[in-house]
Order: structure tokens, then C-alpha cells, then sequence
């Protein structure tokens, strides 16, 4: 093959190879191919010099969305975890409750029972109590000093003694404010008086019945 051919050759191939040469061109290039080894390798050559730069690219290319999909990944984790937070201690300070310890909240002053003058027995409550407490909890006690609805207690129902109510309220209510002044509450005891010996406050943080009426028998 003659040098001025290859070098006529040499100058199309860049054109050969990105399919932009003239079907004229494209002929003669192929014609010298099939006969011309020398050529033919530097066709191969170019070829693979293009290969490699695409995968290059696409290497790159797949590093970066790698980065992008773990940085939304590990967002999404840090939303859902955070979510989960929120839920559980909202939850907790929201929905769950505790009791009213008697001391803490003066309810000394602010739980009494009262007796109208048809003989109905009232539960009373003010400020603290009534302000904070989100229910009242029903309980009957026994002569063992067993209290009936609360899990490490064994309560005997053939020995009652009296009748009473916990205050609950909201965990959340613990960070209200203290001792502000709010209008009394009141709820009818609808049990039969007949049937109550006392009735008193419990408060199961301390495990302490407190009298609001009647006298606990000893
Ligand atoms: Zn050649």
C-alpha cells in the first residue's frame, strides 16, 4: 500500500470514525481498510480511545448520582427518625397521664367533698386541681389497703371500705404554671351514701389515701 494513500487514510479515519465522512469517502476508507492492516489498527486504536472516554463519563456520571441518592437517602432516614421522635414524646406529653400528687399541687385546699341539702355528695375541685386535672379516676379501697384498678395492688372486693377518686392529668400539664386561680368544679358522687363509709383522694405516687368525707373506718 502506497504511503500517500495511508496518510490520505490517516486524515479521513477521524471523520470515518464519528460517521460524518461522505459516502464517497466512507468507500474508499473501507476498501483500504479490508486490504491495509496498518490502517485498520489505527481505526481500532481511535475506537477504543473513544470507548474509554464514554466510560469515563458514565463512570463519573454514576459516582455523582451515588452521591446525590445517599444524601436523599440520608435524608429521608434523618426525616423519618425525627418524625418518630416527635410522634413518641408527643405521644407521652400529649396523650399519656399521671396522677396528682396530693402535696405538690396543695390539693389540701383545692379536692373536698360537699353534701347538699338533699343529701347529694358533690366532688369539688379549684385552682390547681381544676385548672390542671384532665379526669377524675374512680377507686374503692379495702381494709387491707388495697386500692381496685391499679396493677401492683391486689384488691378484695369482699372487704370494701371506702370509695375515692385519683386526679390525673396530661404529662404535659407538669410544665403548666403553678397556682393560678381557677373557678370551682363540681361532679355528683353518684354512688348511694348507704353504701360509702368515707370517701377520700388517693394518691398513688405515694401510696396515700387522703379523707374528703366521712371517717375511714380503723
Ligand atoms: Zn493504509
Amino acid at each position: 500500500m502506497s504511503k500517500q494513500t495511508c496518510d490520505m487514510i490517516h486524515d479521513l479515519l477521524p471523520l470515518y470514525a464519528d460517521g460524518i465522512c461522505s459516502e464517497e469517502s466512507r468507500k474508499i476508507v473501507n476498501e483500504h481498510l479490508a486490504s491495509c492492516s496498518e490502517c485498520s489498527d489505527m481505526l481500532h486504536k481511535m475506537n477504543r480511545k473513544v470507548a474509554i472516554a464514554a466510560e469515563t463519563d458514565i463512570s463519573a456520571v454514576k459516582k455523582i448520582k451515588k452521591r446525590v441518592f445517599l444524601g436523599k437517602l440520608i435524608m429521608a432516614i434523618a426525616a423519618v427518625v425525627l418524625a418518630l421522635i416527635t410522634l413518641i414524646c408527643g405521644y407521652f406529653f400529649a396523650v399519656t397521664d399521671c396522677s396528682m400528687d396530693y402535696e405538690k399541687y396543695n390539693l389540701a385546699e383545692n379536692v373536698w367533698v360537699e353534701e347538699d341539702s338533699e343529701g347529694q355528695l358533690w366532688f369539688c375541685m379549684k385552682d390547681n386541681a381544676a385548672a390542671l386535672s384532665a379526669f377524675a379516676y374512680p377507686t374503692v379501697s379495702d381494709t387491707d389497703g388495697g386500692h381496685m384498678g391499679y396493677k401492683n395492688q391486689t384488691f378484695n372486693r369482699e372487704k370494701k371500705a371506702g370509695f375515692g377518686y385519683t386526679l390525673r392529668m396530661l404529662r404535659i400539664s407538669k410544665i403548666a404554671p403553678f397556682d393560678y386561680p381557677q373557678k370551682e368544679l363540681r361532679f355528683p358522687i353518684s354512688r348511694d351514701k348507704k353504701d360509702i363509709k368515707y370517701i377520700f383522694y388517693y394518691d398513688d405516687v405515694n401510696n396515700q389515701e387522703y379523707v374528703l368525707w366521712g371517717e375511714k373506718p380503723q
